[in-house]
Parts: C-alpha cells; structure tokens; sequence
C-alpha cells in the first residue's frame, strides 16, 4: 500500500526528543541513505543544511540525500514545496504540482501571495505594462549602470526620492538584490550590523557578503539593542542598523520610534526595509516610518516592488552620496542586467494608481480586519499581529502538521513556518490578506479552518 493510502499524522519535527506520530501501521516511514536515516515528517531545508556540513559527503552525496527524502515526501503526499498556481496569482486558483501529485480541478483558496493591494490584476496596470514592452523591448539587455536603463527606471526613482523625501534612489532587480547589494556595499570587515532577530534572508546574506560582524538583537525589542548599542558600537569603525518596518513572519510592526530615537544617543546609520508596510500604512501608502513620523530619521529606506506594486524590483533611497557610493560599490548592482521594461511599467502605474486613490488600501484594511476578527471570534491563536500578514499560531507540531495536510485538502493554499524555522512550539500558519480577496473568499475559508481544528482535535 502506497504511504498515501494511509491515514497517517505526519509530523514536521526533526528533533530526536520529540516522537513523531504515524499512524501507518504497514509502509515505514523511514529510509537511509548514504547512513543517513531520513524520517518522513523530517524538515528539507534542516537535513539539506544538515549534510551540506558533514565533511564525509561530496556534493553528489549531499544531493542524493535530499532528492531521496523529497521523493519520499512526494510518495507520501507531505512535500509541500512543489506546489503551483495553475492560473498564477489570484486570490482564487487551481493548485498543481512538478510531481503531479496534485491533480484536481478544484480551486483553492489562495492565502500566500504578497500582492497586497491587489494591482497585479488590474486592468490598467497590465495595460501600461503591455505599452512599456511595445515601447521599450522584452528585456533590458544589461545593468542600470552599463546601458540598461530606460526613461521608466528614471521616472520611478524619481518618484520615490520625492514620495520618502530622500535625495536620491536607486532600483534593484529584485528586493533580495536591493537588500544583498545596498548591505554588501555599505559595510565591511571593520564594522557592525545589528539587526532584529527575524530579519529577512536577503539582510542576514547581505551582512555575510560584506564580512562585517552580524549581532542579532532580541525581536522588536529597543532595550536589547540599546544595550548592544552600548556595549559595541565603539569598538568597530562603522554601525549599521537593520530593521524591517513589518515582520512577515508574525506581522509584527516595529518600534520605529523607539528605534529611531537611538539616534540622538548613538552614532549608527538606520537601514529601515518596508516591504511588508509599503503602499498601505501611512499617506499614500508611505510605509510605517513616514506614518509615525520618524522617516527623517532613516539613513536607508528599502521596498521591494514585487509586493504591493504587484511587479517585481527593489528600490532603496538615500542622501546622494550613499547612492552613489551603492552605485558604484555594489555588485548585484553593477552586474545585474536590471528591472524588465514590462515590470518597471507594472511598478510605475502601480504607483499612480496607489498614490491618487485609496480604494484599494480601503478595502485591504477592511478584508484584513474583518479576517481577523471572524478568526478571533471561532478561537484562533493571532496573538499581537495587526498587520494584513495574519499567523494563526498552534504550539502542537503534530496538530499543525496535521492542520496543514486537512486545510490543503478542502482547498487552501496558504504557507505554514514550522520548527526548525521558529521555535518548536512556535509553529503557525500564515495567511496574506489582499484587496482581491473577497468576503465570500474571507468567510468560506475561515469556515475550513475552524471544520478542519475540530476534527483534528476531537
Ligand atoms: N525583504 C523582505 C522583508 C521580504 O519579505 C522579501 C521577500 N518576501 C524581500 C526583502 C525580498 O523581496 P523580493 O521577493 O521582491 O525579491
């Protein structure tokens, strides 16, 4: 009998305290390879990390390792990783998958895509973009810096300097690129780059690209980083602070005030990245520092423009000096071919769009809002998020593991974080509320969840 067949709880945990539960009474759920023995509910990305240090294995190994426990997952119906939308990005999708596990015509509702305000299907955005292929080519050809650049690159920068009250701005391919190169850039190996314990991926690589010392500091907490302040800062020639303005992970908004007050007491640069509060905080969408009154304050402000510009890109604006010094400094600037014709026309109509009209942001906060609190009043966990990233948090791994595999099969699609990630029973699941998400969509899927809590719990 195929692992499928069976009922089977399957846990996400790879921690050798804990049991995993399988109720699979005649496949086994686990095989070695390579004297490693991988357990079906093991974590990929955690055993990946796992052999990519054992000095034993070569790479083909290391490889073979990973690719075996992903085809056990795949058999068994617990890998979630290769899952698609068949339609692309709408609140509303048919989920398939590479191994074409997933076969059904069923649509699921879709909660893990950051187009927040909705703009990556609106009609004159994919107009102005269409335009912006005819007028200027499929692709870019080279960098911002080598000949690539075009009057719509110049028209958005130009538009963030004004809208953040910055000198100057500069556009990055990608907001993973924004944060890779203005950070590589900025720092090296005599300084230090406090940032907030749940940082994005792209701020973390960027500080290890740069060789300047990394110190976490406790999560949205200024206490912890004026102590680290206190502590470091002058022992190193030059401190740089990274923050997000909100966390994608819990939804948390940031101290920004607080933060930024440290300012007046210490010497640091403040590097602030509002992917995740850019186009619906604040006026016009200025993001969470203009709407608590601390822009000012920022050395760096960050977006990435795949999110509520619903496109793809990263600006980052500065006084011009910085910008000029990133320019020419920066590797995944200098030798990146930049921003497609057809995105940067997405992002610039994006702009307009969110700048001359509320509508959107209005009817995000509402969707948001009603979201939650239709989730609060059936008992769910979303501790102090505000923000449209809504977790749903569940301390038992098990009970989330099964939670995901039941909510999966009556039609969500949405993305869970899971040990090792966070804490073991820190496990959550999190849904992305945008302005294309409907009531029906808001009350349908809230009505799955709750379905889905009481059967696993009974
Ligand atoms: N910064 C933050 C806080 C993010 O959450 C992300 C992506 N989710 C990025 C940067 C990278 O942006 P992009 O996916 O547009 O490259």
């Amino acid at each position: 009998m195929l692992l499928h067949d069976v009922k089977q709880a399957v846990s996400i945990i790879d921690n050798p305290d804990i049991k995993v539960v399988i109720n699979n009474d005649s496949d086994s759920h686990v095989i070695s390879k390579h004297g490693y023995d991988l357990d079906i509910g093991s974590q990929i990305g955690f055993i990946a990390k796992k052999v990519s240090q054992d000095k034993e294995l070569n790479i083909q190994q290391r490889s073979e390792i990973v690719h075996a426990l992903k085809d056990f997952q795949i058999n068994a119906q617990v890998y979630p990783y290769d899952r698609y939308i068949k339609e692309a990005s709408n609140n509303l999708g048919v989920i398939l998958s590479r191994s074409e596990t997933a076969k059904s015509e069923k649509k699921h509702y879709v909660w893990n895509l950051n187009h927040y305000l909705g703009l990556n299907r609106n009609p004159e955005v994919i107009k102005f973009s269409q335009e912006c292929i005819r007028r200027y080519g499929t692709g870019s050809g080279t960098s911002m810096v080598a000949g690539g650049m075009n009057e719509i690159h110049r028209k958005i920068e130009q538009f963030f300097s004004k809208y953040w009250g910055k000198e100057e701005s500069i556009i990055f391919p990608t907001g993973y690129t924004a944060n890779l190169g203005t950070i590589s850039a900025l720092v090296g190996q005599d300084d230090l780059v406090l940032i907030d314990k749940e940082c994005h991926a792209s701020i973390i690589d960027g500080v290890k690209l740069s060789k300047a010392q990394l110190l976490p500091f406790r999560h949205n907490d200024p206490i912890d980083l004026e102590k680290k302040l206190q502590k470091y800062s002058g022992k190193y020639h030059n401190v740089l602070v990274v923050i997000e303005s909100v966390y994608s992970m819990t939804g948390d908004e940031a101290p920004v005030v607080e933060i930024s007050a440290l300012k007046n007491k210490f010497n640091f640069l403040l590097y602030v990245d509002e992917a995740h509060s850019f186009g619906f905080y604040g006026d016009k969408g200025r993001g969470l520092c203009y709407e608590k009154g601390c822009i000012n304050s920022v050395d760096i402000m960050m977006t990435t423009l795949s999110k509520s510009t619903g496109s793809a890109g990263g600006i980052v604006s500065c006084s011009k000096e910085l910008a000029t010094y990133i320019q020419v400094k920066s590797s995944p600037y200098l030798f990146q071919a930049c921003l497609s014709p057809g995105d940067a026309g997405a992002v610039y109509k994006a702009l307009e769009i969110l700048t001359r009209d509320t509508t959107y942001q209005d009817i995000l906060w509402k969707n948001t809002n009603h979201f939650r609190g239709k989730l609060l009043e059936k008992g769910f966990d979303c501790r102090n998020s505000k923000s449209p990233i809504v977790p749903i948090y569940m301390s038992d791994p098990n009970k989330l593991a099964l939670m995901c595999k039941e909510i999966f099969e009556n039609g969500i699609f949405t993305n869970w974080v899971a040990y090792p990630v966070v804490g073991l029973h820190e496990g959550r699941l999190r849904f992305i509320v945008t302005a294309n998400h409907t009531k029906e969509d808001i009350n349908n899927t809230v009505e799955i969840l709750y379905s889905a809590y009481k059967k696993i719990t009974e």
